[in-house]
């Protein structure tokens, strides 16, 4: 399998404020999706990333931590436990941080890449990151509630 590293869409490009559309089907093509979307991220070395981010508006994400690959179509974050502020960053936005406060604990369900139905409950980095993939699929970005942002000179120059 020859895996492809997408482009990814930057701030001020339009398909990251749309709506995505839900998968109806997992076909071929939005496999392949998938494994180009992991690699992109592995890659850039992020632990999320959200279809529209690479151009394409339907509703996957795809998360690693470190701990495991999730696949994920179509979530819908069903249960949200508690608050905590902490730092984050988005590969649409190099270098760019600022401390977003997100729900601790969620409880997201899914469709996996083989169209079974699945639910992760989730804490910690996982969670966040979670909350933060699923906000791109409805057009919201972290930086539209971040607070204390900070921008790494080198990258915004590189991006301007
Ligand atoms: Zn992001």
């Amino acid at each position: 399998m020859i895996l492809a590293i997408l482009e990814i869409k930057k701030m001020g490009d339009p398909v990251l404020k749309q709506i995505c559309t839900p998968v109806d089907r997992v076909t071929k093509k939005i496999k392949i999706l998938l494994d180009d979307m992991a690699e992109t991220m592995y890659k850039h070395e992020g632990v999320g990333i959200a279809a529209p981010q690479v151009g394409i508006p339907i509703r996957a994400i795809v998360v690693d931590v470190g701990k495991k690959r999730f696949d994920i179509i179509n979530p819908v974050i069903t249960e949200r436990v508690g608050t905590i502020v902490d730092s984050e960053g988005c590969l649409s936005f190099p270098g760019v941080y600022g401390e977003v406060e997100r729900a601790e604990k969620v409880r997201v369900e899914y469709m996996n890449r083989y169209g079974k139905k699945k639910f992760i409950e989730a804490e910690g980095l996982l969670a966040r990151c979670l909350q933060h993939e699923v906000d791109h699929l409805d057009g919201h970005l972290f930086i539209e509630v971040a607070k204390n942002i900070t921008a790494d000179k080198k990258n915004r120059s590189d991006n301007e």
